[in-house]
């Protein structure tokens, strides 16, 4: 959550840093701010409450100027979203201005000695906190009559003493009046990177800034400073010396970070779906063997045979995901498996065997919770696998092994492209499991041919958009939705009602087709449609009689269906078709139109799609 960039070099700061701004808003979006060193030694500082064009406006009058300048764009935790608590803060008179991603723990008893010390404190954050603190211990340090680079010395002490302070998570940046030719990034917990171009540094939250500018990175590790100059990058350990960093080529383009002629990133990124479930499988099938293949497992093919239970653990729709896997991997390989939401796993003590293979499933790999529950895992002695999609990320560091979804960035805050390449590698992984225990050479080679064919019918249910645009529109006023599914679908139907929630603020419930007797039932009226997800396979006549019993309480039905289901068609009040995969991969078709309904609901309700209120993309915070 929130956005940091950073700027050093020859260029103006403020215009690389409003443009990273934007590329990065989606992960949050409360405020914004800039702050550089101006040609006469002071910090021009800027920000205020809203979106980054409320922050553009105020610039256009009165921009910043200066080679050396930070910017943020907020998710608030500790103060309301207003001018005041927007990022820059400034440290003591005005020193130093920093921006901060994370939560501060300990900020009320370092805020009190502050105060008692003469601090001032401007805002209810707990980010001021640093600033000050930073300040407080720049003065034991003396001044530095000569500003040359080989003075930071004392600059980086005072940080690193500050920083020792803090318990809590921050990725951070801050600028020094006294110091002009230097930036310091610091990072525990949030991520942070530094873009390394010719004459000059950049720093960013995530990549996707640098597109068009470097494809040089540094990725800052916990406990980790970047002292940045135009010229030179050193990373100092906060509680130690210099440390050795390399430098990583991004595979990137400025294009892959544009709307490409969409309205939205949501519905780009929904009609990239063929593509990144092209990408995911590219390589991993094994047509010889009948399987799939995988670098990054790190562990002996003996040792995988000797699994005999999988921990999936992620939140929000990567945790849906891992409810689609889990019925994937129980029912070709015969697998036990269980998913966790990460929040719970990280503080629960489950009995764990030797043989137990954990998975954390992520799209940015920089969810605080799965982190914690993998670290939790490892701790444990359970080998842990990351499956994400951000290259570099914290998850992918830090997990013994795993597979990049290699999906393209997802801008969008809620997740669609990501879902189905976690559930089309988790079927793959389905595969490698089920072929290492019982599943023959010849089920093997029919289910390659079925995931090869899995973009096209992606692509084939794509072509519902108009129809699920018509079905929006009738019932977009409504202020209840059901969602429901069986099996495989069920996973679906939570995600269809997760989608409609994020986006368009409709109260929706998903919940397995048959359990609605138990309760849900009596919500039923008809003013609440119910989303069936209704494929043709095993359970379908089951589905069928759950269908009937809502239609008997006059409740109205959209039913997402195989194409050509007549049946179907005469029950429910509306019927999208979609093609006809098998059971397994019929989660990754389902989710299109529900993908759809969502964003046409949200955008015929006047809804902000890309950026929806209280929520940001890749939750860095508990
Ligand atoms: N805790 C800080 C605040 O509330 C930073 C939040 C963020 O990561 O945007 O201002």
């Amino acid at each position: 959550m929130c956005g940091i960039v950073g700027y050093i070099g020859p260029r103006e700061a403020t215009e690389f840093l409003v443009m990273g701004l934007h590329r990065l808003e989606y992960r949050g979006y409360d405020s914004a701010g800039v702050a550089t060193i101006t040609p006469d030694g002071q910090i021009a500082l800027v920000k205020a409450a809203g979106r980054i064009n409320q922050l553009e406006q105020l610039l256009a009058n009165n921009p910043p100027n200066g080679r050396v300048g930070i910017g943020h764009t907020r998710w608030a935790t500790h103060g309301n979203p207003s001018d005041a608590n927007a990022h820059p803060h400034y440290g003591g008179n005005n020193e130093l201005a920093l921006v901060h991603n994370g939560v501060i723990e300990n900020y009320r008893p370092i805020k009190q000695r502050l105060e008692s010390d003469g601090y001032v404190f401007r805002s209810a954050t707990d980010t001021e906190v640093i600033a000050h603190l930073i300040d407080s211990c720049l003065k034991r340090y003396p001044p530095v009559a000569d500003m040359a680079a080989a003075d930071y010395e004392p600059l980086v002490n005072a940080v690193q003493a500050a920083l020792a302070q803090l318990q809590g998570t921050y990725g951070l940046a801050v600028l020094f009046r006294r110091w002009p030719e230097t930036l310091i990034a610091a990072r525990l917990g949030s991520p942070l990177i530094i873009g390394v171009g010719e004459e000059e540094h950049f720093i960013a939250s995530d990549a996707s800034p640098f597109a068009g500018f470097t494809d040089k990175i540094v990725y800052l590790k916990d406990n980790e400073l970047a002292v940045v100059t135009a010229s030179e990058l050193r990373v100092v350990h906060r509680d130690q010396g210099r440390v050795n960093h390399s430098v990583h080529v991004l595979d990137f383009e400025a294009a892959d970070v544009a709307k490409g002629g969409f309205a939205h990133f949501m519905l780009k990124e929904i009609f990239e779906q063929p593509e990144a479930v092209e990408n995911v499988m590219r390589g991993r099938l094994d047509h010889d063997a009948a399987t799939s293949k995988f670098g990054g497992f790190n562990l002996t093919p003996q040792q995988l045979r000797g699994l005999n239970r999988i921990i999936m653990t992620a939140c929000g729709t990567s945790w849906h995901a891992g409810l689609v896997g889990e019925y994937q991997i129980e029912a070709l390989a015969r697998l036990p498996v269980e998913v966790e939401y990460a929040s719970e796993l990280r503080y629960s003590n489950p009995p764990l065997e030797n043989r137990t293979l954990v998975l954390a499933i992520t799209q940015s790999g920089e969810t605080a919770d799965t982190l914690a529950a993998l670290r939790e895992m490892q701790r444990k002695g359970c080998p842990v696998l990351g499956i994400c999609n951000v290259v570099g990320s914290t998850i992918a560091q830090e997990t013994d092994g795993g597979f990049y979804l290699r999906a393209g960035p997802e801008i969008g805050v809620a997740s669609t492209k990501a879902f189905t390449s976690q559930c089309t590698l988790l079927a793959m992984l389905a595969l490698y499991f089920g072929r290492l225990r019982h599943m023959s050479f010849s089920a093997g080679k029919q289910m390659i041919e079925e995931l090869q064919q899995l973009p096209d019918q992606i692509r084939a249910a794509l072509q519902c958009n108009d129809r699920v645009k018509e079905v929006a529109e009738k019932y977009a006023r409504c202020n209840n939705f059901l969602y429901l599914g069986r099996q495989f679908n069920f996973p679906t139907a939570l995600e269809g009602a997760l989608k409609l929630k994020e986006i368009s603020y409709i109260h929706a419930e998903g919940y397995p087709a048959a359990e609605m007797k138990h309760g849900p039932i009596a919500l039923v009226d008809e003013n609440t449609p119910s989303v069936f997800l209704m494929p043709r396979g095993q359970v379908y006549d089951k589905v069928v009689s759950n269908l009937q019993e809502i239609k008997a309480r006059g409740g109205p039905v959209i039913a997402v269906v195989c194409a050509g289901d007549d049946e179907a068609a005469e029950m429910a009040d509306d019927v999208i078709e979609v093609p006809t995969v098998e059971e397994y991969l019929q989660p990754i078709v389902t989710v299109i139109p529900l993908q759809l309904l969502a964003y046409h609901i949200a955008v015929a309700r006047g809804c902000d799609v890309d950026k929806p209120r209280n929520l940001a993309k890749s939750v860095t915070v508990e």
